[in-house]
């Protein structure tokens, strides 16, 4: 069982997790790639090797946990909090909540791709709308005030696992970071009466020498204080809803974009590995101060970020929140644009 420890000094949370050190270890070469499908619990076949499915896409007439499926979502074997767990905070100098939340494990594709590059544009729709299945109904769960959507690809990222998987951890508290850029949007969105992504957007396209491609009502861009080399933002001036709320009309208007910015940073950077997350909205008001829920979708644009991860973050970094950048994001749009037609 884990704990979600206030830390009152840097006023952020740590989640004591000892389940967490049974993790398997990076596979790190790609020696071991034939091996690992035969043995792989995330392909098709091998439904009997990881816990019961909690969601899953499939064809109409297969059966939950056998073949047939397009994504799959379990609980993660080694989480970070369980849904199980009490719902219970402590208070005192120690603060903690018990380590409640949920942990699940997105299979992406049935097939064993190692990388997001390696996808169809309908594996991205079916995976975009999967998460959005997720979120909608764990938002349903009042206990859940903040849900973190991500996925690490390759060793140096994280990944613990060579197929494509995504993670969902949904916590009874919101982070510091995340609260903190809430409060900062939605004090924009007052002062300015539009969203502060929605403004960000703007800025790009006036100068444009950041953009990297656009489709439909979708803006792929390096942002102006990029925090790692290459990092992109695909987002959108409209306000189209919340991961949880997207219509199918949407996500197939992001989907291809997601995917040529993708091939677009394989084809300059090789190999690569990075971290993708995908904005969430706030859950619950008796979380802010303020009301945001009401206005959540012009307060708010859904966006996904890519940060590449070519570099490891080091005392600086960790010390003071401040990354050191060695791709100006303008050669990186550059660089990202050329390989649009190539
Ligand atoms: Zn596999
Ligand atoms: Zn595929």
């Amino acid at each position: 069982m884990s704990d979600i420890r206030h830390d009152r000094v840097h006023g952020t949370h740590v989640i004591i997790a000892p389940e967490r050190l049974h993790r398997p270890h990076c596979y790190g070469v790609e020696a071991k790639e034939e091996t690992a499908k035969e043995h792989c619990p995330f392909c098709e076949g091998n439904e009997s090797m990881t816990p019961p499915e909690i969601f899953a896409i499939r064809e109409q007439g297969s059966l939950p946990n056998k073949k047939g499926w397009k994504t799959r979502v379990v609980p993660n074997l080694y989480k970070a909090v369980q849904i199980e767990a009490p719902y219970e905070h402590h208070y005192g100098f120690f603060e903690r909540w018990e380590g409640f939340g949920a942990h699940e494990l997105i299979i992406d594709t049935p097939e064993h791709h190692t990388s997001i590059t390696q996808w169809s544009e309908s594996d991205v729709v079916q995976w975009l709308q999967t998460l959005r299945a997720r979120v909608a109904d764990l938002r349903k769960d009042e206990r859940i005030a903040y849900i973190s959507l991500f996925k690490n690809e390759g060793s140096e990222a994280g990944a613990s696992q060579q197929h494509c998987h995504t993670q969902l951890i949904g916590l009874p508290i919101v982070p510091k970071l995340l609260k903190e850029r809430y409060q900062r949007s939605f004090t924009y969105y007052k002062q300015n009466a539009c969203a502060l992504l929605e403004s960000e957007i703007e800025q790009e396209e006036a100068s444009s020498e950041r953009i990297v491609a656009t489709h439909g009502a979708f803006t792929a861009y390096c942002p102006y204080a990029s925090a790692y080399p290459f990092e992109v933002i695909i987002s959108s001036k409209k306000a189209l809803g919340q991961i949880d709320t997207l219509h199918d009309e949407t996500i197939a208007e992001v989907a291809p974009l997601l995917l040529l910015i993708l091939k677009n940073m394989g084809k300059q950077l090789g190999c690569f590995t990075f971290n993708l997350s995908i904005s969430t909205p706030p859950l619950q008001s008796r979380a802010f101060e303020y009301d945001i829920l009401t206005h959540t979708d012009e307060i708010c644009r859904f966006a996904i970020r890519i940060m590449p991860r070519l570099y490891h973050l080091a005392g600086f970094e960790v010390t003071t929140g401040i990354n050191i950048n060695p791709v100006a994001p303008e050669y990186a749009a550059k660089l990202l644009r050329e390989s649009n037609d190539g």
